[in-house]
């Protein structure tokens, strides 16, 4: 049971991210309702996620397959698209194709293929699996995303894979750089994308911090985990 007292912290909170979007809609020029929410539930109990789901929200992020599986389980008929933000192991795929509706960290060629064979395996051709292809934009790799220099050749794979559809590109602002200057960049690989598939439209990218510069640059997406949901420990 999520107390009463919670249900009013979450629906502030979802409020205050709401208008937050709207605002930056508004100050970059870009049209009312241009730019969608994915609520990050990571952390937080299924139970809050469905107080999300009862408040409207239906995209929610999550980045570990242990966590997100038995959530996205446990909440299957409250109607959410779940997205997949985390780095993937292609051993996690299988869960991972079974629940996530859109797989938004494919950085490289392997998982592509590994989820083309999931895809296949566990959804079969009524349930296309979007794919984002995360690019890395410092020179931190380690926290995933594929370099500029191989985005299009993922795009690529994704869109030769039959259950796959490509969505678009994600990207996570550099933890000590330019948020501006990243999602700038961003936005050039996501014009050279969509030049080449031009269904290919969507750009995840804005967190917490920095969801103003990413509206700036071009999102139509942005991940709000604490924004929404309030202080989240640090996950080690
Ligand atoms: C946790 C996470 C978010 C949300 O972060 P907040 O700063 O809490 O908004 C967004 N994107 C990814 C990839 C994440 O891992």
């Amino acid at each position: 049971m999520v107390p009463d007292s919670r249900r009013r912290e979450i629906a502030a909170g979802l409020e205050a991210g709401l208008a937050r979007i709207a605002e930056a809609e508004q100050a970059a020029g870009r049209a009312a309702g241009s730019v969608d929410l994915v609520v990050v539930t990571k952390t937080f109990p299924a139970e809050e996620v469905a107080v999300l789901a009862d408040l409207g929200v239906t995209h929610v992020g999550e980045n570990r397959d242990q966590e997100a599986a038995p959530k996205a389980q446990a909440l299957r008929d409250q109607g959410l698209v779940w997205h997949f933000i985390g780095q993937l192991q292609t051993n996690k795929v299988r869960s991972v194709v079974d629940y996530a509706d859109v797989v938004e960290s494919v950085d490289r060629i392997k998982l592509v293929r590994a989820l083309s064979k999931a895809a296949a395996a566990v959804r079969g051709p009524q349930a296309p699996l979007t794919c984002l292809v995360q690019v890395c934009l410092d020179d931190q790799p380690g926290r995933g995303g594929a370099v500029p220099e191989q985005v299009a050749d993922i795009a690529d794979e994704i869109v030769a894979a039959p259950l796959l559809t490509l969505g678009g590109l994600m990207a996570v602002a550099p933890l000590d750089g330019d948020a501006d200057r990243a999602f700038a960049r961003l936005a050039e690989l996501a014009e050279v994308v969509a030049a080449d598939h031009p269904t290919a439209r969507t750009v995840s990218a804005g967190m917490s911090g920095d969801l103003e510069a990413a509206v700036r640059h071009g999102a139509t997406q942005v991940r709000l985990g604490s924004a929404v949901l309030g202080y989240r420990p640090p996950v080690g």
